[in-house]
């Protein structure tokens, strides 16, 4: 049997769960094994029929009143228990960062191997994946041993696809063993994006700031600039790090994916982990006081200069241009 963990948050389930259910349902042909998904928490009973379109014929549902709302631990011991008792041969779940957070639990506490960001999987004696690694800049084949491989499967490696025929899954609930240890980590609230601001993903001009702008404050001028091409503000990792920008406005990595048709980079270096996020901008323009900034050598057009002088002199030139002087 082959287990896929299904990430669900507020009644919707995650489109790269099911990407990693259509990986499922091939693996599962391949082997002549049943499909099987977990969902975590009562709220997932409701969802349980529609995973019949992605193969699934039965859906664990782990209950317990705490299992409301994200909790690393608690879930990934829902998945240790569901794995004790019904012995499969892979446990799946999303590459996602809750995808990884559990099942790195889940590999801690069962003390078994773990392949991330799968885009292939061959099964065989030990498994030959094919994972993404440095964010996606090059693919690495592995070989996965282990009484019960887990995987996580590396987001839009695989398109979600229905089944023909779908049939209702079965349901089976149990309630997991779970300790006041296993809540130490879990979701205590949630702070709502600003939908009135245009979204990174989306916005056709990013003005990003890094650590090179020195301040919360030094990002008045990028909001701004931003405001003035119709765009919207980012930030490298460094400035969310030191508080000066909520996490929702991080490109790169473990942030936002931005493909826009300027990106204009300010006071940032260009870290691997932030290039893989803005690689799909169509032009970058880096202004940087450092000609050796590792941003200057990708980008488009670069401005060597101090952020302090060159942001107020950009600004003026915008304005000029769009006031027609
Ligand atoms: C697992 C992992 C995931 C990560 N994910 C991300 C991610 O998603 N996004 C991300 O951004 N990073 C990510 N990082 C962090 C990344 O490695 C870098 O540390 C980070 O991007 C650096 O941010 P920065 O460019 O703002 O700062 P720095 O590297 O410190 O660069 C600051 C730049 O500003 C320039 N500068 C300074 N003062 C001025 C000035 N007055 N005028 C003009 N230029 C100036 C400097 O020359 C320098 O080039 C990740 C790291 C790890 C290990």
């Amino acid at each position: 049997m082959i287990i896929g963990v299904v990430e669900h948050d507020r009644d919707k389930i995650s489109d790269l769960s099911l990407q990693m259910l259509t990986l499922g349902n091939l693996l599962a042909e391949q082997l002549s094994v049943p499909l099987h998904a977990l969902l975590i928490g009562e709220a997932g009973a409701a969802l349980a029929r529609t995973l019949g379109s992605s193969g699934v014929s039965v859906v664990h549902i782990a209950k317990n009143d705490r299992l409301d709302e994200y909790a690393p631990q608690a879930w990934a011991q829902c998945v240790v228990e569901l794995v004790s008792t019904t012995s499969p041969e892979i446990v799946l779940a999303a590459g996602t960062d809750r995808g990884h957070e559990v099942m790195a639990h889940v590999a801690a506490r069962t003390d078994l191997p773990l392949a991330t960001n799968c885009t292939q999987v061959q099964p065989g004696e030990s498994f030959e994946v094919t994972r993404l690694r440095w964010g996606g800049s090059l693919l690495e084949e592995a070989q996965l041993s282990g009484a019960v491989k887990l995987l996580t499967v590396a987001p839009h490696a695989i398109a979600a696809q229905e089944v023909p025929v779908a049939a209702e899954p079965g349901v089976d609930m149990f309630s997991p063993g779970l300790a006041d240890d296993d809540f130490r980590v879990r979701v205590a609230g949630r702070i709502e994006p600003d939908r009135s601001k245009i979204s990174l993903g989306d916005a056709k001009v990013v003005v990003g700031g890094g650590r090179g702008v020195g301040s919360a404050e030094g990002f008045e001028i990028l909001e701004e600039i931003a405001s003035m091409l119709g765009g919207t503000v980012g930030c490298s990792r460094a400035v969310t790090s030191l508080g000066w920008r909520p996490h929702s406005d991080q490109v790169g990595q473990t942030g936002t994916r931005i493909a826009p048709d300027v990106y204009i980079a300010c006071g940032i270096s260009g870290a691997i982990q932030h290039m893989v996020g803005c690689k799909s901008a169509k032009c970058l323009v880096a202004i940087n006081k450092d000609p050796e900034a590792p941003i200057v050598a990708q980008a488009d057009y670069a401005i060597i200069g101090d952020l302090k002088q060159v942001l107020p002199a950009l600004r003026d030139a915008i304005r000029n241009a769009q006031n027609g002087s």
